[in-house]
């Protein structure tokens, strides 16, 4: 787990489940060789970058995963069959395969739990203290997925918050140069997500998931930009919400 900010006075709280890739030692290689550690099916590419840097720029706290999804991915419900997944888009994952529930509660308990934990002890700690809280999860997507290209070159990730993702929507698409997905290209379920679910919705938290396209942040120059636009997006926001009375404390 990786926690940068943890002072921050944003009211926008950033989480990113997919920022690393690192296996534990005792895994290996899950099987796999390095190239596939370098893809989108290890990690969410670029996103490390971009969330440090609006971090920073929003001076927001953020909290990290840096254990691959290839482990055990912190946004699914640890029963969901993709949580320790055995096979990412076409790609088997031999050190996944047959595992045992002993083995996959390691995981759980050494990975998942942990960043989980904290998370939560984070927003109950702002909670009781009256620090207005708003819940971002940082994602990326691949710009090819199963042969089919996205168009999109950034989307948002919703549920049920009515509040934030219609304003985050309108000021993305008021860039004017830009592809907005509309939960595309996932959409948040309580079946196949687990952060803006349990962290956002269940605490009563607004909240919206980003996903960002991996070729346009793949490197710093990218992940800059996209920071730097995004901070000044949530800069917005920020204002916009304060004036509703969303963010009085
Ligand atoms: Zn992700």
């Amino acid at each position: 787990m990786l926690e940068d900010n943890v002072a921050g006075r944003s009211p926008f709280l950033l989480t990113c489940d997919h920022y690393g890739r690192i296996i534990p030692r005792a895994l290996g290689d899950l099987g796999l060789p390095a190239s596939e550690f370098e893809r989108h099916i290890a990690w969410d590419v670029g996103i490390a970058g971009v969330a440090n840097a609006l971090s920073k720029r929003l001076d927001a706290h953020l909290i990290a995963q840096r254990y691959s999804r290839l482990v055990i991915d912190c946004n699914r419900p640890p029963e969901a069959p993709s949580s320790i997944p055995g096979l990412s888009e076409a790609t088997v994952i031999p050190g996944n395969e047959g595992l045992t529930r002993e083995a996959a509660s390691a995981r759980r308990a050494a990975i998942f739990e942990p960043y989980h934990r904290r998370i939560d002890e984070v927003i109950g700690r702002r909670l009781r203290e009256g620090v207005p809280t708003v819940l971002v999860a940082l994602h990326s997507f691949t710009p090819v997925y199963a042969g089919v290209a996205r168009p999109w070159h950034i989307g948002t990730l919703y549920q049920r918050d009515t509040r934030l993702p219609p304003l985050l929507l309108k000021y993305l698409r008021a860039e004017g140069d830009l592809v907005v997905g509309d939960n595309e290209p996932y959409a948040v379920s309580d079946d196949t997500d687990y952060t803006i679910p349990v962290h956002g919705e269940k605490r009563g938290l607004m909240n919206t998931g980003i996903e960002i396209r991996q070729d346009l942040i793949a490197d710093p120059a990218g992940q800059q930009q996209w920071a730097d636009r995004l901070a000044r997006i949530f800069g917005e926001i920020e204002t916009a919400l304060r004036a509703q009375g969303l963010l009085a404390h």
